[in-house]
């Protein structure tokens, strides 16, 4: 008799094999920590003291004084939820102001809230293309991307990374039989940490009459003299380019938005729907970000500390013998391959009290498992110092330098 619970029981044992199939090839994935204080450069994880080289809280605004006092402060306010979408009744004063102020610093009329980057991600790119469109997607795109291309149901074609030949090519033979197309791409890649080529990307969006898109998660608070972004590293304000970004990140909160011409936000209103039918982000959220905004703009020094620490840390791993990719971004990826060894040296460096994830496929892509060590303005010298010779003992212990 096939009863439902004899289906039940059928399921479980195939997603324990499942699982079992993970472990057996090195993939399967645990929850690490879990941290006992904030993601500082010195924290407790696990109940050990480690200097974590991991968080995306890339200035430490997440602990920042003025950013929490006013977070706490919205909390007494306006409480803990919204208790609405923004198109219903959880559309507060607050709101409106971040996404002014998000303008601003991005330079656009004007930018539209999400309640995280993955959602601001699947909104946009559902939204601007559809069925008979074209996306041309950079092969490393973050998962967000490429969900929200699926998502579209346009046709998606994927270019090499960084690749503007190959871009060109997949236009030449394919842009006049789609109505829109859409040129998408991280301006920072999250596991690379290297940068998108926007002008080249532009002109062929200029040439192809397409839309060009770049999710600034990893760049916002990172790239630029004010931090503004991809776009503003490259001086190419005012030129059309759709930003998307993360709250998440360099600006210690929560959240993603699209920022761009008045009509395009307007149009997201009206189109995105994990922006329609989505609670609008909590009021201590929104506060957080807006004064996170404003610290970033008072206290320029903390991009230039969070530069000067990532070159020291670069430096210090090259000269050593480890295959670590140069960078402009605060993501310092250490090459190692396979995923196993990845794990290891991970392991061994967490033994030194230095916490740096392994990051493995599906992740990243087949053979280039690594260590993805990101770097905070907030790192000490004795920190980056101690860290540096943990990485020595481990590497040498390993046979990897
Ligand atoms: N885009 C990129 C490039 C990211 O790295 C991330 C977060 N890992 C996101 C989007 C999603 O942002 P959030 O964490 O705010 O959902």
């Amino acid at each position: 008799m096939n009863k439902p619970a004899r289906r039940g029981i059928d399921l479980v044992d195939f997603l324990a094999k499942e699982l079992e199939l993970l472990k057996a090839i090195h993939l399967y994935r645990r929850l690490p920590g879990p941290l006992e204080k904030p993601p500082r450069p010195g924290t407790i994880i696990n109940g050990h003291d480690v200097l974590l080289f991991s968080s995306n809280n890339y200035l430490g605004l997440a602990q920042h004084p003025r950013v929490k006092a006013t977070a706490v402060e919205a909390v007494e306010r306006w409480g803990t939820g919204s208790g609405g979408s923004r198109l219903t009744s959880g559309n507060f004063v607050l709101h409106r102001q971040l996404e002014e102020r998000i303008a601003r610093f991005k330079g656009t009329e004007d930018a539209i809230v999400f309640s995280s980057g993955f959602l601001a991600n699947l909104g946009v790119i559902s939204a601007l293309v559809g069925r008979g469109d074209l996306v041309l997607s950079d092969e490393l795109n973050h998962a967000s991307i490429i969900d929200g291309c699926r998502l579209s149901r346009a046709t998606v074609k994927v270019f090499h990374h960084r690749d503007t030949a190959h871009l060109r090519d997949i236009l030449l033979a394919e842009r006049k039989s789609h109505r829109r197309c859409l040129i998408v791409t991280d301006g920072v890649f999250s596991m690379d940490g290297d940068i998108a080529p926007l002008p080249q990307l532009l002109q062929l969006a200029e040439e192809f009459q397409a839309l060009l898109m770049v999710d600034d998660a990893h760049a916002t608070g990172v790239l630029g003299k004010k931090g503004a972004g991809t776009v503003e590293h490259f001086g190419l304000e005012g030129r059309g380019i759709i930003q998307m970004g993360t709250l998440s990140k360099a600006l210690g909160s929560e959240g993603g938005y699209v920022a761009g011409n008045a009509i395009l936000v307007d149009y997201l209103r009206n189109r995105a729907r994990s922006f329609i039918f989505s609670t609008a982000p909590s009021p201590p959220v929104v506060a957080a970000a807006m004064a996170a905004l404003e610290v970033l703009e008072e206290e320029p020094h903390l991009l230039d500390q969070l530069h000067a620490n990532v070159q020291r840390l670069y430096r210090g791993l090259k000269e050593m013998g480890f295959r670590v990719l140069p960078t402009a971004s605060a993501i310092i990826p250490l090459m190692v391959g396979d995923a196993h060894h990845a794990m290891v040296l991970a392991a061994a460096l967490a033994k030194k009290g230095v916490f740096v994830p392994a990051i493995r496929p599906p992740t990243v892509p087949e053979g280039t498992s690594r260590l993805r060590i990101t770097v905070m303005a907030t790192h000490k010298p004795e920190e980056l110092q101690r860290a540096l010779e943990a990485f020595l003992s481990a590497g040498k212990m390993l046979g990897l330098i």
